[in-house]
């Protein structure tokens, strides 16, 4: 990646606004524009999200599989489990999955009853 306006090549990504349009550029060439956002491009070339969603608070990287490891050693079914917590089996499955995020009523429940602190 350059800069737009230098050509400098860039390792660290800038977005700025000028006259309207959004541009990438180096350190140097903010003062021309107004600033919208910084990232490291190295950090987001290897995946690591500087995006993550503040609403709630951020759990293990692999609560998932914790619930779901923590649950077959106490021989809970996930069905048992479900009904425990108030949630759907479907859901159940998908939270263990780790492709949803139950809410944190839901979280305290489930780590009340396996044993685990699953807040990061
Ligand atoms: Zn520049």
């Amino acid at each position: 990646m350059e800069c737009e306006l230098c050509g400098l090549v860039l390792d660290t990504e800038r977005k700025v606004s000028v006259g309207g349009s959004t541009v990438s550029v180096c350190e140097h060439c903010t003062r021309y524009g107004k600033e919208i956002f910084t990232r490291n491009v190295e950090a987001s070339k290897i995946g690591q999200s500087n995006y993550k969603i503040p609403e709630e608070a951020f759990l293990v990287d692999d609560f998932g599989k914790m619930i779901s490891q923590q649950r077959q050693k106490l021989e809970m079914t996930q069905k048992e489990f479900g009904v425990f917590l108030g949630v759907k089996l479907s859901e159940l499955k998908m939270i263990e999955n780790g492709k949803l995020r139950p809410d944190d009523t839901t979280v305290k429940k489930m780590g009340n009853k396996l044993g685990l602190s699953l807040f990061e």
